[in-house]
């Protein structure tokens, strides 16, 4: 399950990934929220079409939610990704393990 949602900014057009709790925690106090690659959100209208996903905050998504693994990084950190975030090569339905209902 996400604690985070994706908010469209104003001020570079691209969806970033805010906390639930930070969202929760700036709206009570009355200040700017970020997502989380460190953009200060100014949330687009309802009704804009949504964005094009940040590439920092679509990586680190991905990191948050999938297994982690020490031995990549897989938040990759550097920031210095020219390209789309690449997830790394691990096998997620590998064996068809018990199902969960
Ligand atoms: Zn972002």
């Amino acid at each position: 399950m996400n604690d985070f949602t994706w908010f469209s900014s104003q001020t570079d057009g691209q969806d970033h990934a805010v906390l639930d709790v930070a969202f929760a925690e700036a709206r009570a106090r009355g200040i700017d929220y970020a997502g989380l690659c460190g953009h200060v959100v100014w949330p687009a209208p309802l009704w804009a079409p949504p964005g094009r996903r940040c590439a920092r905050c679509t990586a680190i998504t991905a990191a948050r939610s999938a297994p982690v693994d020490a031995s990549t990084g897989a938040n990759g950190g550097s920031g210095g990704e020219p390209g789309r975030f690449r997830p790394t090569r691990r096998r997620r339905r590998r064996g068809g393990g018990p199902r969960v209902a």
